[in-house]
């Protein structure tokens, strides 16, 4: 499976430049696609999905362009939207069903084995008799995955899908992700927040403001902004300075004031300690420092 993307323009009516010639390439796994709200993730995906055709530019599944094999596309692909809601009082199980009957899973007993086995990998068995729409956000998020992987998909395309849920949530949302991504497929997963790339993602993509800024592996993310993170001890007059001059990521209060994390080019005075970056601290560097588009090998 491989998904090509080439020279793609999202330009709307009213003149907003979404997308801005944007060139990617994914392969089987699991990829994150992550920036700010504004980016144009949701514009991508959209395109993605066939659910929108791009102002100009090129999307080929398997060689093919979607545009012109849009039924042949949406025939391996599940998606959950952002904004995917419940319109229904059914019930968990009967809610899959009824998603199973429309991916054409005619026979009723092998669309009602393959029901159990989505609530299974979600999670959500148990719940299969509780009405859908009274389901925990976390669980109604987890219930729209199980929708998109009716019918065995090859491309699971998921638009912000951890939104809003708490911790615990978030991260068996993520286990179900890292799960599938096992098999033979691609997941695309976009995101605003940064934890949700997790060392799962074999690939992830940055956007900002349209542009692609980064492409390549979370862990070379990290490895550029190696030597760029500082940890200061700091008086609250000192902080004030400190401040002013770079990019704070986070505060701590201490005996004498603050404890301060900062990404920096240069090593910054009042002694400061070099620390070893995670993934948020690369983000941070990057998004400020927009080092050049690194391709993945
Ligand atoms: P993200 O999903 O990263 O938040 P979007 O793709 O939703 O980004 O939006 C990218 C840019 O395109 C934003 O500036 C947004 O305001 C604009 N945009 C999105 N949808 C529309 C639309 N239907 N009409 C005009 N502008 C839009």
């Amino acid at each position: 499976m491989k998904i090509e993307i080439q020279n793609l323009n999202q330009v709307y009516p009213n003149g907003n430049h979404a997308l801005k010639n944007i060139n990617l390439e994914f392969g089987t796994g699991m990829f994150g696609l992550l920036g700010p709200n504004g980016a144009g993730k949701s514009s991508l995906m959209r395109i993605l999905v066939t659910l929108m055709k791009p102002t100009s530019g090129l999307v080929m599944v398997n060689g093919k362009d979607i545009q012109k094999h849009r039924k042949e596309l949406r025939s391996i692909l599940g998606y959950l939207p952002q904004d995917f809601r419940f319109f229904t009082a059914l019930k968990t199980w009967e809610f899959l069903d009824y998603a199973g009957s429309l991916a054409g899973l005619k026979n009723r007993k092998e669309r009602m084995a393959e029901v159990d086995r989505l609530l299974d990998q979600v999670g959500l068995l148990e719940a299969r008799d509780r009405r859908a729409n009274k389901l925990s956000g976390g669980m109604k998020r987890r219930l729209g995955i199980a929708q998109a992987l009716i019918g065995n998909p090859k491309i699971i395309i998921v638009d912000e899908p951890t939104t809003g849920l708490d911790p615990d949530e978030r991260i068996k949302f993520r286990n179900v992700l890292s799960q599938l991504s096992q098999h033979d497929v691609i997941i695309i997963l976009s995101t605003h927040i940064v934890g949700d790339i997790s060392s799962t993602c074999q690939g992830m993509a940055l956007l900002d403001r349209g542009e692609l800024v980064y492409y390549g592996s979370p862990e070379n993310l990290v490895k550029h902004a190696e030597g760029h993170v500082f940890k200061l001890n700091l008086t609250p007059y000192e902080y004030e300075k400190v401040k002013e001059i770079y990019n704070v990521i986070s505060t701590i209060p201490n005996e004498t004031g603050w404890e301060v994390q900062v990404v920096s080019d240069d090593v910054p005075d009042y002694n400061a300690i070099s620390i070893d970056p995670d993934i948020e601290h690369a983000y941070v560097y990057y998004m400020e420092h927009k080092l050049h588009t690194t391709l993945i090998d």
